[in-house]
């Protein structure tokens, strides 16, 4: 490689962090480029030579992430919750605020005391929250869909990969929302939990390059208000849950006061808004009445 002398020095870990910080102006993309590449642990890897291969994986994912490629998709995979999710460009990355998304309705779940729950995650993308309640909740069973074949892919490849018994308990379904369902389920769901796209067309232009330039249209973009997608999920889900059964889902801040009206318009009975680490309205939690009959 050459940079540290002659082309026989040895050439050692540390030299092509302090490369890759002073061309990303970043340690910590840096420092997980590194580790991915060496596979070495923190900081004992940078005194470890660097072998040819890994050397040139290593500056293949640096000039990916110099081009813009968010740090995500260069790894390949990223850690959400307990899991550590293959990710790729057929996905949305998976982010904090969906974690707390995961939080609020294990919180839910654990509040209705059902045991074994059915859970739908619609718009599934990485499959970071279908997998994490199958993961987290004991005996859950959860239908896991998206419209994206590409995205069910990933998820795919995901669930082979966790363990506590997933693979076994998550059900993936290609389709346009509710649609991807069995209709056997209507009136059985126990919570629907759903981060969909929720950014106004007028919204994107805003978006960081990062997002907009990398990330699928598909999943970040719903209409002129970046509501058409949570109208469909709420206005479906009575149908769908069982009397008492909740919803669970991601928006944007801005939204919440809408998205609650939504909710209560087409009869939840609760509607709660959680805040995200940020301090930022943007978890709905709503619950049916009890003992209701369910439109069919
Ligand atoms: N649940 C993942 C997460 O939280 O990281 C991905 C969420 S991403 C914001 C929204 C997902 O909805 C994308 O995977 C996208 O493919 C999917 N999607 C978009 N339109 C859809 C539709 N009409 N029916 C089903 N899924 C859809
Ligand atoms: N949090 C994403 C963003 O801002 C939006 C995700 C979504 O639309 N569900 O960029």
């Amino acid at each position: 490689m050459g940079r540290a002398g002659t082309a026989a020095a040895a050439e050692r870990w540390s030299s092509l962090y302090d490369l890759a910080r002073e061309r990303l102006g970043d340690r910590s993309s840096a420092r997980w480029l590194v580790e991915d590449a060496s596979g070495g642990t923190w900081p004992g890897v940078l005194d470890e030579v660097v072998t040819a291969r890994t050397g040139e994986h290593f500056m293949a994912m640096l000039a990916r992430r110099e081009r813009g490629e968010p740090i995500q998709y260069v790894l390949g995979h990223w850690s959400f919750r307990r899991l550590d999710l293959m990710v790729d460009r057929r996905v949305l990355v998976p982010r904090p605020e969906t974690e707390v998304v995961v939080e609020v309705a294990l919180a839910e779940l654990a509040r209705s005391g059902v045991a074994q729950p059915l859970v739908v995650d619609l718009g599934t993308g990485s499959g970071a929250i279908a997998i994490s309640v199958a993961v987290e909740v004991a005996g859950a069973r959860v239908w896991a869909t998206d419209r994206s074949p590409g995205a069910l892919a990933v998820a795919s490849a995901n669930l082979s990969g966790a363990g506590s018994g997933a693979a076994g308990r998550v059900q993936l379904a290609r389709g346009d929302w509710w649609g991807a369902l069995p209709p056997d389920l209507a009136g059985t769901v126990d919570m629907v939990v759903s981060n969909p796209p929720y950014v106004a067309e007028g919204e994107v232009a805003d978006l960081p390059p990062e997002v907009a330039d990398w990330e699928p249209g598909e999943a970040l973009v719903a209409g002129p208000d970046g509501l058409d997608a949570l109208r469909v999920v709420l206005a479906g889900a009575p149908r769908w849950l069982r009397p008492g059964g909740a919803v669970v889902c991601e928006m944007a801040p801005h939204q919440a006061e809408a998205v609650r009206g939504l909710a209560l318009a087409v009869g939840f009975e609760r509607a709660d808004v959680h805040a995200d680490l940020a301090g930022r309205d943007r978890v709905l939690v709503a619950v049916l009445p009890e003992g209701r009959r369910q439109p069919h």
